[in-house]
């Protein structure tokens, strides 16, 4: 940690800073500057945000960590990017760009299935769907719950494609891991920190969201919290932010994918569709995610988008994924990937 002295700090207020450093168990170095001084704590930082605390101290003006405060996630501590190898065929953060796709909630059972067997079609490698929705509404369609869990089974039977869906509780997320291949964490529950415990203790991949009103640091220490708890597994997913803008519904922070490659070894994900809200824009913000270095893309799709029990404005129609995953694929090779 770096302690800032104030300006106006006198001597007194400096010995008494020095002081506590010792007494944390950390080494003070104290650099002397022309208007202030500046000290060095030096000590394994980590974990000892007390240090933090010396803010409160006379003649204080801020304490800076050198650390980040995630590790397990970062790239310090694990120079090569994570793979999470679902089967023979299907790794992700490998070199492959993977494409998972499906409704945003499992409908009835042709539904799923004519999904399913589309987006298989159209090369997409991992089924998408809700089936218990984490809705902003109480009165809006809440999910086909454990009859929906099985209909993505049959799906994934039928088609062989690895399922992910989402898990809004630690009370259902077992039933939820005995159906899925991908435990799914939503935006709205991106720190609900017993939730995120609850997945890190599981032994199947999660897909990570950002939350609506997430830095990136506190999107990492989100991971970090199912990491710590022993799943080393999990796969972020950037879904657009909150900004001012009204004509999108979120904001895809498309820059944070470069900054999260960088930061942390574990897979980067965007899913345009809730990024956007917006089926018109769904394609060019996969595209560009790609080019971006995204190790993946989340799209939804619905035979019905008019008819779609949630979010069917933001849904491609089959024909329009399909059309999307063929350009999709230039983007993929342009930046020296697969698809
Ligand atoms: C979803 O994937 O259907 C979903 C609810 O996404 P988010 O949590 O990003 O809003
Ligand atoms: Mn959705």
């Amino acid at each position: 940690m770096i302690i800032v002295m104030k300006a106006g700090a006198v001597k007194h207020d400096r010995d008494a800073v020095l002081k506590r450093i010792r007494e944390l168990g950390y080494q003070p170095h104290v650099i002397h500057g022309a208007t202030r001084d500046v000290i060095g704590a030096i000590g394994d930082e980590r974990g000892k945000l007390v240090l933090h605390a010396l803010e409160a101290m006379h003649g204080v003006e801020s304490v800076v960590p050198i650390l980040k405060p995630y590790k397990l996630a970062s790239r310090e501590l694990k120079r090569e990017t994570t793979r999470i190898r679902l089967s023979d065929t299907v790794t992700i953060g490998g070199e492959e760009i993977i494409v998972m796709a499906g409704p945003c909630s499992v409908e009835n059972e042709s539904q799923i299935l004519e999904c399913a067997t589309a987006v298989k079609a159209a090369g997409a490698q991992i089924l998408r769907g809700g089936a218990f929705k984490p809705r902003t509404s109480p009165y809006s369609f809440q999910g086909m719950e454990e009859e929906g869990l099985k209909l993505l089974a049959k799906a994934r039977d039928l088609t062989g494609l690895p399922v992910v869906t989402e898990v809004i509780n630690p009370e259902t997320a077992d039933l939820v891991a005995d159906y899925t291949d991908i435990l799914q964490i939503g935006a709205r529950n991106a720190q609900n920190f017993a939730l995120l415990k609850k997945v890190g203790q599981l032994k199947r991949p999660v897909l990570l969201k950002r939350g609506m009103a997430m830095t990136i640091q506190e999107f990492l220490m989100s991971a970090e919290y199912i990491l710590s708890e022993g799943n080393q597994q999990v796969i972020l997913c950037e879904r657009g932010i909150r900004t001012f803008e009204t004509a999108t519904r979120n904001t895809l922070d498309l820059s944070a994918i470069p900054v999260l490659k960088g930061l942390t070894h574990l897979p980067v994900i965007a899913d345009p569709s809730h990024g956007t809200g917006n089926y018109h824009y769904v394609a060019p913000m996969a595209y560009a995610a790609v080019a971006a270095g995204a190790d993946g893309v989340m799209i939804e799709v619905h035979p019905d988008p008019e008819r779609a029990s949630s979010d069917g404005p933001q849904s491609l129609k089959p024909s329009k994924f399909a059309a999307m995953m063929v350009k999709l694929r230039e983007f993929a090779h342009a930046a020296d990937r697969r698809l």
